[in-house]
């Protein structure tokens, strides 16, 4: 017997399939075998855009949220504006070799690279309210690398927030681990 609560976001929300129709999935790009969830034709629409920001604010809206980081380089397209709406200050996670000042970095593997991320020393005040966001949750590796730089530097990180997770890949309980209450908010989920 399939529940209410068993259906996908998308299943339950009119707005969700709408964002949905405006996605495009690329097989074998960057790579073999990877079927790469480009959201460039929903940022491109207005409506489209509008869901995700709303969508990401809602569920992080009045919990005190001091500063929201992204992910490079699709994470910054969403984090500005999620940063605007709920009061907060924005953070950058980057590429290797990118951020001029002292960093903290981590190494870490995604569904289809090797890669290392940097966040400026000093992002915040010790204890702030964190909450990390990218365009697709994937094995985890990519937001689990984050949230180590996030606890590194003193942040309490509340919770992840995603345009897509790629739910057979598992990444969700990467992002669990250690026992702590970290939300995971993803509009769309497969
Ligand atoms: P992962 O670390 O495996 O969760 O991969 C997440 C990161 O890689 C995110 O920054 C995504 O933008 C990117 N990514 C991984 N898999 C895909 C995919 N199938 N489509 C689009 N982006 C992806």
């Amino acid at each position: 017997v399939r529940r209410v609560t068993d259906r996908t976001p998308q299943e339950r929300d009119p707005q969700l399939r709408y964002l949905e129709q405006k996605l495009r999935s690329v097989p074998d790009f960057p790579i073999k075998g990877i079927v790469f969830k480009d959201i460039t034709p929903a940022l491109a629409d207005p409506r489209g855009l509008a869901i995700m920001v709303d969508g990401f604010a809602q569920r992080f809206v009045g919990q005190r949220i001091d500063a929201v980081v992204g992910i490079e380089a699709r994470g910054f397209i969403f984090g500005g504006a999620l940063a605007h709406r709920l009061g907060a200050g924005f953070v950058l996670a980057r590429k290797s070799g990118k951020l001029p000042a002292a960093v903290d970095r981590v190494s870490y593997e995604t569904e289809y690279s090797k890669d290392t991320l940097e966040m400026h020393q000093g992002s915040w005040l010790a204890g702030a309210r964190v909450i990390v966001v990218d365009d697709v949750l994937a094995t985890g590796g990519t937001a689990a690398a984050t949230a180590s730089l996030v606890e590194k530097q003193g942040g309490e990180l509340l919770g992840f927030a995603f345009v897509i997770e790629l739910a057979f890949l598992g990444g969700r309980a990467k992002l669990a681990a250690n026992g702590n209450e970290r939300r995971v908010e993803s509009l769309l989920i497969y």
